[in-house]
Parts: structure tokens; sequence; C-alpha cells
């Protein structure tokens, strides 16, 4: 990790997505906000929301591609049998570390674990933490020829769901909100289906009230949080 002070992080971000919206609804304001503080983010999507009600598998990568033009991210769509099919196998988390050993991000963004919920999102969050450890190990035949490579920190976002367990981290992201809400905006096809945008901006909010500020984005930790000292923690959550 390069850390360049001040909010800005600077370094290199893999988030991966089941569906077309997974990312932009559920840590899109995060995601605006470091390719604003100037990290290099790489969004993998693992389907194209090929079971969706509402929209095209065509139309539905064409909204993920212009919302991450709106951050200047890259965007991959890789084929792990579509919408719904996407399951935990070895075989789909090699690829996944195939992309961590050839990206080499520093953080990874998965969607959270919890088995109560679309259950692709759930697969990618586990097959994402798989992959980041498959990526350390030298010795797969799967992999050869590809450098290991070792993340600094895996954490999973909420989709659309909330999740009983109290957020392990949170992160303001006021100065992104208009951004943010252009990226929801740009999966027009699903916001047809239920109003996503009020769902995923209260919740932002509420974090934010929490937390004193107008936004927020919050996350969960896959490892304990690793600190050199007490001082690397200089912000307060004091206000929850
Ligand atoms: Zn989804």
């Amino acid at each position: 990790m390069s850390a360049k002070g001040g909010s800005a992080f600077g370094g290199r971000i893999l988030a991966i997505g089941a569906h077309p919206d997974d990312l932009e609804f559920g840590c899109g304001s995060l995601l605006a906000k470091e390719a604003s503080a100037g990290s290099q983010i790489k969004l993998l999507v693992l389907s194209k929301g090929e079971a969706g009600t509402a929209g095209t598998p065509e139309s539905r990568a064409e909204e993920s591609r212009a919302a991450a033009k709106l951050i200047g991210a890259e965007i991959e769509f890789l084929e792990m049998g579509g919408d719904c099919h996407i399951k935990n196998t070895a075989e789909n988390a090699f690829v996944i570390a195939k992309y961590i050993r050839e990206f080499k991000p520093d953080v990874i963004l998965a969607p959270h674990t919890d088995e109560n919920q679309h259950p692709d999102h759930a697969e990618a969050g586990k097959m994402a933490r798989d992959a980041a450890r498959f990526a350390r190990y030298g010795g797969l035949a799967e992999l050869k020829g590809l450098a290991t490579h070792k993340i600094t920190a895996l954490y999973y976002y909420p989709v659309t769901q909330d999740f009983a367990a109290p957020v392990d981290l949170v992160v303001d992201t006021t100065e992104v909100y208009d951004t943010w809400v252009k990226m929801i905006n740009c999966h027009n096809t699903q916001l047809q289906n239920k109003d996503y945008e009020s769902l995923v901006t209260a919740r932002a909010k509420a974090l934010g009230v929490a937390i004193g500020t107008k936004s927020a984005q919050g996350l969960w930790k896959n490892d304990p949080i690793r600190l050199n000292n007490l001082s690397d923690l200089n912000l307060s959550s004091r206000n929850y």
C-alpha cells in the first residue's frame, strides 16, 4: 500500500460483484471516494444479470460500464455460468486468483457472505475470500507463471440487504454523494423494479448520522485489523 496521507489511500482496489449493479448499490460511494483520492480501481462482475426481471444482459452490462466510466474504473465481466448459477468452486476461485496476481490489489471488496440473500452474493464473497488465499500459494499449478500476491485486506460490503451484525468499519463518503447517486442511476433498468436509490442512500445517510457526517459506507472485515499503534486510528466514531 502506498499511503499518501490525509484522506487519500492511493492504492489498488479490486472490487468484485456478482451482478451488474452490486458494486454501485453496495459500495459505489466508497469506490467514488477512492477514485477521487487516486486509487486505481478494477471492477470484476461475475455475471451480466441474466436472470433479472428487467433489462437484458447487454443493457445491464452497458449500465455498469457507464457507472465505471464515471469514476474512471476498469471493468470486466467474467463468465461463471450466469446469474443464479455462480458457485464458489476451486476452478472459479482460481480465475479470481489469477486476476489478483495480475492486478496486485492492496484491498479487495466483495459482497457480504450472509446466506439469507441472493445466493450469488454470498458465493461471490466466499469466492473472493478463497481466491485471495489461493493467490498467495506458490505451488498451485493452475496459477503457474504468475507471481504470488498477498493482499492487505478483504472487506465485505452489503448489496441491498442489511445484516444483523454491526459494521466493522465506517467511511465518510459525504464528498462523493452526488457522484454515487449518478452511478446508481446508471442502472435504470433495475430502478424500475424497486427504488434501490432510496434503499441504499437511506442506509448511507443513517450511518452518516451515526458518525457525524452526511453519508457513510459501512464494511465488514474478513480479518483482524492490524495497527502499528493506536494513533493509526486517529478518527473517532464516538457518535455511536
Ligand atoms: Zn446482485
